[in-house]
């Protein structure tokens, strides 16, 4: 399995398995209500709670998946006379929550200083009341992480406020898992830290972290919270341990990294394009449908599942296949699947 977001494994970790089991003895599967009726539960505020602390943010809300979180905060944010501005890779939530808002919205090149002032420059003198930057921490498709110092300084010089999806990046980068501020160490700097809990967290959910005032509002204003019943305790305690085992546990990321490096530097030695990879999403880029059809399809056959990715998931000529890291790969697992890519790859003529 090389095409999972469960990065640290979490998804059966005892502790996190175990406070999953507990959960669904004492409350059963459902929170029966959405969190404002009669949702919420103690293990909701614990988690919210956790999440808050560890993206170094006052308060936190939780949502049932990382889409939903993304397209309730910035559809509630983003009004009639605002402008958000994306980073042109960012992920479709954030582009649906754009479409939803009813503001203003323009993208800029990918991890592009110069044209993210470009693009806010262009819209001064435009009478936008406010403006919101989003950007993703780690790139989903790329496996890049966001130029964040250069961004935030950007958009202080604009009066903009800045937002960050968290998907890729918690539990995975940053000295302590969590995430991109800490890794620039520029944590409680950023207005907004959203993120899914379906990933290094192991369950599903999404969450907006942020000060007590905007996370306050986003209850009543993110129509995807406000209207849709509360996570399952089961999950909420699931996740409630799987923040606890992502900072007690180090040992866990020091092996995702010692995966991640090995596969990068013997993937770059058989010569292979991974473009800016540089965390536990691996691009190989491919380019040619055709060609990329082929190769996944012998992948595959010779047991590896990898994701292949194309046009408008990436841009045209730059289809690829995808490769997500875990924690819990074995060297065989790696020295596998590096074989099989050495053998495809020199059959293709892509190294
Ligand atoms: N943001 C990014 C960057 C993602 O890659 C994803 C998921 N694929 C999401 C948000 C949505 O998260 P979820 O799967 O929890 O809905």
């Amino acid at each position: 399995m090389m095409a999972s977001n469960n990065y640290l494994g979490l998804t059966t970790h005892p502790a996190v398995v175990e406070a999953a089991r507990k959960a669904l003895e004492k409350y059963g599967v459902g929170a029966g209500s959405v969190p404002l009726l009669g949702g919420t539960l103690d293990l909701h505020r614990e988690l919210e709670h956790k999440l808050a602390q560890m993206k170094g943010c006052e308060d936190a809300v939780i949502f049932s998946s990382g889409y939903a979180s993304n397209v309730g905060c910035v559809s509630a944010l983003v009004r009639k006379n605002d402008v958000a501005i994306n980073d042109r890779l960012n992920h479709a939530s954030i582009i649906d929550g754009c479409r939803l808002s009813g503001g203003t919205f323009r993208t800029f090149r990918h991890n592009d200083l110069t044209h993210l002032e470009k693009v806010l420059r262009s819209t001064e003198d435009q009478g936008f009341l406010g403006k919101l930057v989003i950007v993703d921490g780690v790139f989903s498709m790329d496996g890049d992480i966001s130029n964040l110092p250069g961004i935030k300084a950007i958009t202080d010089r604009y009066g903009a406020r800045l937002m960050i999806d968290e998907a890729h990046a918690t539990g995975v980068i940053g000295a302590n898992g969590r995430g991109t501020p800490e890794h620039f160490k520029m944590e409680g700097q950023i207005d907004l830290v959203a993120g899914t809990l379906s990933k290094a967290l192991g369950s599903v959910g999404g969450f907006v972290a942020s000060s007590k005032e905007v996370v306050n509002y986003l209850r009543f204003y993110a129509r995807s919270h406000m209207f849709s019943t509360a996570l399952p305790p089961t999950t909420a305690a699931a996740l409630c341990a799987a923040v606890d085992v992502i900072q007690t546990e180090p040992a866990l990321r020091e092996k995702l990294w010692s995966n991640i490096n090995y596969m990068i530097t013997n993937l770059k030695r058989l010569g292979f394009n991974l473009g800016n990879a540089e965390t536990a999403i691996i691009p190989i880029i491919i380019g040619d449908d055709r060609t990329l059809k082929e190769v996944s399809k012998e992948v595959h056959e010779a047991g590896i599942f990898v994701n292949s990715v194309y046009y408008p998931a990436v841009p045209k000529k730059l289809s690829r296949l995808r490769l997500s890291l875990m924690a819990t790969h074995t060297q065989e697992d790696l020295d596998d699947t590096l074989a099989v890519m050495e053998r495809v790859g020199k059959k293709y003529g892509l190294i």
